[in-house]
C-alpha cells in the first residue's frame, strides 16, 4: 500500500513539467486527485489494511495528497503566467513605454540664469561667496561701521558678534577687490538672509550684485549697462529707465532705478500702483571710502555697483503678487514656468 502511494505520487509529479496549458493540467489533476481519480481509489482501499497499519498509512496518504496539490497549484501559476513565466507570457512588448516626468528649473533659478547670461554677454565674470559671512565684509568694509544708522536697514541673523548670514551680496565687492586689481567686471549671484516675512519679503531670497572698477568709469557707464540689461531682461527695446536719488553707505552718489511699467507700459495699473513706474534695483558709484578699504587709489580708479532682487524681477516678469509662492513647493504653481 505504501509503495503504491509513493509510485502514484512519482507518476503524477513526472507528468507536470511537460504540460503545456491549463486544460492539460486540469485533465491530469482530475485523473489523479479527482473524486473518481487514482489517488482517491487508493484511499478507499485503506479500509482493507490491518487496523495496526491504518493510522500510519492514512497519515502518509494525506501528506502525499497535500504535497501533490501544492505542486499542481504551483504548475497552475506558472501556466497562468503569474509565476516565473517567460517574457512573452507576461509582458506586452508592443505597449508604449512609461514616460518619466521631466523635472525643470525653479523659476527663481531660471531668472537667475537669465540675469547672469545677460551680464556675461556684457563681459562680466561670475563670482560666488559664502552665505555665512563675517561682519567685516557684510558691514564694516562697506562703509557701514558699528552703530552706523544704516545697519538698522538690515534685520540681520547673527551667528555670533562677528559672524552672520549675509544680508546682501555686496560683501562680494570687497572679497573680489581684495583679491584682484582693476579692471574688474564681476557679478555675484546668491542667497541672502533677512529677518523679514510678508507678501513681498521672505527670510531668504536671492540677489545679484554687479560692479565694475576701472579708469574713468562714470555714471553714464552705469546707466548704459543697466539700460542694456533691462532691455534684454524684459525684452523691450524702448524700455524707459528712471534714476531717483537715494542713499546707500557704500555708493556715492546712489540711486534707485525704476523702469517704465512692463505691464501697462506707463499707462498706470495695479502692479505699478498707477504710477507707470516699477522700482527694480539699487545702484551707484562705489564710495571712495570702500575703494580705500581694499587699497585702491580713488584718484586713479572709479567704479559703479548695483544690486537687484531676483524674486522681484521674477514677480514683475511673470505678474506674481506674492513672493511666498516661490517657496511653497506647490507643483501646480511651479509647473507654469
Ligand atoms: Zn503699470
Amino acid at each position: 500500500m505504501e509503495q503504491e502511494l509513493r509510485q502514484l505520487q512519482a507518476e503524477a509529479e513526472s507528468k507536470l513539467p511537460s504540460l503545456e496549458n491549463l486544460e492539460e493540467l486540469e485533465e491530469i489533476r482530475v485523473q489523479y486527485l479527482g473524486r473518481k481519480g487514482l489517488f482517491t481509489g487508493l484511499l478507499r482501499q485503506l479500509g482493507q489494511v490491518s487496523a495496526e497499519d491504518r493510522p500510519r498509512l492514512g497519515k502518509l496518504a494525506n501528506e502525499i495528497k497535500n504535497e501533490l496539490e501544492l505542486k499542481f497549484n504551483a504548475r497552475k501559476s506558472e501556466l497562468s503566467g503569474i509565476g516565473a513565466g517567460t517574457v512573452a507570457e507576461k509582458d506586452d512588448l508592443s505597449l508604449p513605454g512609461r514616460r518619466v516626468p521631466f523635472g525643470r528649473l525653479h523659476p527663481v533659478t531660471q531668472i537667475m540664469d537669465e540675469v547672469c547670461a545677460i551680464f556675461i554677454d556684457l563681459g562680466f565674470a561670475v563670482a560666488e561667496g559664502p552665505d555665512i559671512e563675517l561682519d567685516y565684509y557684510n558691514f564694516e568694509a562697506l562703509n557701514i561701521p558699528q552703530h552706523h544708522p544704516a545697519r538698522d536697514m538690515h534685520d540681520t541673523f547673527y551667528i555670533s558678534d562677528s559672524i552672520l548670514l549675509r544680508t546682501h551680496t555686496s560683501p562680494m565687492q570687497i572679497r573680489a577687490m581684495e583679491k584682484e586689481k582693476p579692471p574688474l567686471r564681476i557679478i555675484a549671484p546668491g542667497k541672502v538672509y533677512r529677518c523679514d516675512s510678508d507678501i513681498t519679503h521672505t527670510p531668504m531670497f536671492h540677489q545679484v550684485e554687479g560692479f565694475l572698477v576701472d579708469h574713468k568709469v562714470s555714471f553714464a557707464d552705469l546707466k548704459g549697462v543697466l539700460t542694456v540689461f533691462c532691455q534684454k531682461m524684459f525684452d523691450q527695446k524702448d524700455i524707459r529707465l528712471r534714476f531717483r536719488p537715494s542713499f546707500f553707505p557704500f555708493t556715492e552718489p546712489s540711486a534707485e532705478v525704476d523702469i517704465g511699467c512692463v505691464i501697462c507700459r506707463g499707462e498706470g495699473c495695479r502692479v505699478c500702483k498707477q504710477t507707470g513706474w516699477l522700482e527694480i534695483l539699487g545702484a551707484g558709484m562705489i564710495d571712495p571710502e570702500v575703494l580705500k578699504m581694499v587699497d585702491y587709489d580713488p584718484e586713479e580708479f572709479t567704479g559703479f555697483a548695483f544690486g537687484l532682487g531676483i524674486e522681484r524681477i521674477a514677480m514683475l516678469k511673470y505678474g506674481i503678487d506674492d513672493i511666498r509662492l516661490f517657496y511653497e513647493n506647490d507643483i501646480r504653481f511651479l509647473n507654469q514656468f
